[in-house]
């Protein structure tokens, strides 16, 4: 627990990136969950396809920005992965197909 609490620590930069690249919405095809906060900032998450606990690294192709429930969803549900790459990540999820694609624009915040 230790250990995946200080990888997450160690990650919270790339974790706030990505949720502004996805503009803070969830990466689940056709999801429309809009949980804004104080200051209208939709929450998200940040879910690791592939668990910490299982020596999943936070890394581009391994992270994707879910909403609560599609985390949970994808933390709990009959899952099957069939692409995963810093490309695209694509399976199946309780019985739905779900492609989400994780080219994003890297170019506008590093610079
Ligand atoms: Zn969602």
């Amino acid at each position: 627990m230790q250990v995946v609490e200080r990888i997450i620590r160690d990650d919270r930069k790339l974790v706030s990136l990505l949720k502004e690249y996805v503009d803070y919405k969830c990466q689940f095809p056709d999801c429309d969950s809009h949980i804004p906060d104080e200051n209208g900032v939709n929450y998200v998450e940040v879910a690791h396809i592939k668990a910490v606990a299982k020596e999943g690294k936070s890394v581009i192709g391994n992270l994707i920005v879910l909403c609560p429930n599609h985390h949970k969803e994808f933390d709990l549900g009959a899952r099957n992965i069939f692409t995963q790459n810093t490309e695209i990540i694509s399976g199946l999820l309780n019985g739905k197909n779900f492609e989400i694609n994780l080219a994003y624009n890297y170019s506008y915040k590093i610079k």
